[in-house]
């Protein structure tokens, strides 16, 4: 019986690492493997009354117990970032276990221990709480495993009222046999069952977040890529009806040529660029995605035309300023846009194809420019030269 607690901690143990042995990058998950396996060994030490000497047990199953706290309690804040620190975690367990030495060896006193490492441990775990209480902003998942780790914290203080009316008795026998000794037990068998599960759901929810973001962005730019830009940009248009939504399509001008003159690394870092230069230009609600080798579209929720405008202008004088390896002194590459505004019964493909029609006028007109449905033509800007005469290639004649 006595067994069944430590048997489920190396479920959860081996549970952990499992998920560690698939996501090696989630080295917490190796703190989280641990912290169960220690508190196992930690509560077979005290049943299996070995060492038999009750001052050496007190001490050897407080430096399993107090490390496994510790340890649970890292691993939990490096999920997300976060840590206690070297000295922190040196101070808390020098606390724990001198105070356990003193009440063992020095003044044998068995309630003064279960009171030490039922505050110490109920303090490490409130610490490590007040370092997450970001959580509670989270996902659901996120906010259970905020609060189960809190009240598992908290839960180490009330339950010591137990012991009120109970002498320290000489022999921990009798003391195993009270209601503290069993409410202790049934409560952390609970409670670190559901705070293990909440950690598992949540390490679950990481990955498979992240596998969602791998597969809707684009690697090189990080942008959305031309599916996730689809689907999403499909469900904009479903879910705002009728109201105003602008779209913005823009292709590197003669980007082959700065392939062919300066390799393809430097075509990279141009996409990269760019695709930043984008991101930094457009509201943190546009959905801005690279849908082609070197064709980008934004999708402007509740923005008209005029707003596509001043955004691709924003892009196109941003793209003169940026420098690049191969043209320190800026100004080599351009881009042409196309705008259009959705019309009224007009799906996702139907805006695509009017603003590509925008954008072939741009590219038909001489490049570097910007057209949206009543643009005159303008005579294009002279950088159209310079990008030329960067990339070594032949001014494109007007
Ligand atoms: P235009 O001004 O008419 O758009 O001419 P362009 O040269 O930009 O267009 P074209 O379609 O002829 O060439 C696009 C080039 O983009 C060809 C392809 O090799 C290159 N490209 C596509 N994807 C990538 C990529 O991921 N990296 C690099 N470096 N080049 C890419
Ligand atoms: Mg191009
Ligand atoms: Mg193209």
């Amino acid at each position: 019986m006595a067994l069944i607690g430590p048997a489920v901690l190396c479920v959860f143990s081996l549970a952990f690492l499992w998920a560690w042995v698939i996501e090696r990058r989630r080295d917490y998950l190796l703190l989280l493997a641990a912290a169960p396996a220690l508190f196992a060994v930690a509560v077979a030490i005290q049943v299996s009354f070995w060492p038999p000497s009750v001052p050496a047990n007190a001490l050897l199953s407080g430096l399993f117990y107090t490390a496994a706290v510790q340890i649970a309690a890292e691993g939990v804040l490096r999920r997300s970032g976060k840590r206690l620190g070297r000295d922190w975690h040196i101070g808390a367990f020098a606390a724990v276990m001198g105070g356990l030495w003193w009440f063992a060896y020095v003044t044998p006193n068995l309630l003064a221990r279960v009171y030490l490492q039922n505050f110490g441990y109920g303090l490490v775990l409130l610490v490590a709480s007040l370092h997450l209480t970001h959580l509670m902003r989270g996902r659901p998942v996120d906010r259970v495993l905020f609060w189960v780790l809190f009240a598992f914290g908290l839960h180490f203080f009330p339950r010591t009222l137990l012991t009120i009316g109970l002498d320290s008795p000489g022999d921990v026998r009798v003391f195993q046999d009270s209601l503290f000794w069993q409410v202790l037990h049934l409560s952390l068998a609970v409670l670190g069952a559901a705070l293990a599960t909440a950690l598992l759901a949540a390490t679950l929810s990481d990955v498979i977040d992240d596998l969602r973001r791998e597969r809707d962005s684009d690697g090189l730019t990080g942008l959305l890529n031309r599916r996730a830009f689809e689907h999403r940009a499909g469900a904009v248009l479903a879910a705002t009806g009728d109201a105003p939504c602008a779209l913005l399509v823009c292709d590197l001008d003669h980007f082959k040529r700065i392939n062919d003159s300066h390799g393809h690394a430097a075509g990279d870092e141009v996409l990269s660029a760019f695709g930043k230069l984008l991101r930094r230009v457009s509201r943190e609600k546009d959905l801005v995605a690279r849908i082609g080798g070197e064709e980008f579209a934004i999708l402007l929720p509740g923005a008209a035309q005029a707003a596509g405008l001043g955004l691709a202008e924003r892009a196109r004088s941003g793209l003169a300023g940026l420098v690049f390896s191969f043209a320190p002194g800026g100004g080599a590459v351009t881009a042409s846009f196309g705008i259009a505004e959705r019309q009224p019964g007009d799906t996702l493909s139907g805006l695509v194809a009017h603003a590509d029609r925008r954008l072939y006028q741009a590219k038909a007109s001489g490049r570097d420019r910007v057209f949206a449905d009543d643009t005159v033509e303008v005579p294009a800007p002279e950088r159209a030269e310079a990008a030329a005469l960067a990339t070594g290639s032949i001014p494109t004649p007007r």
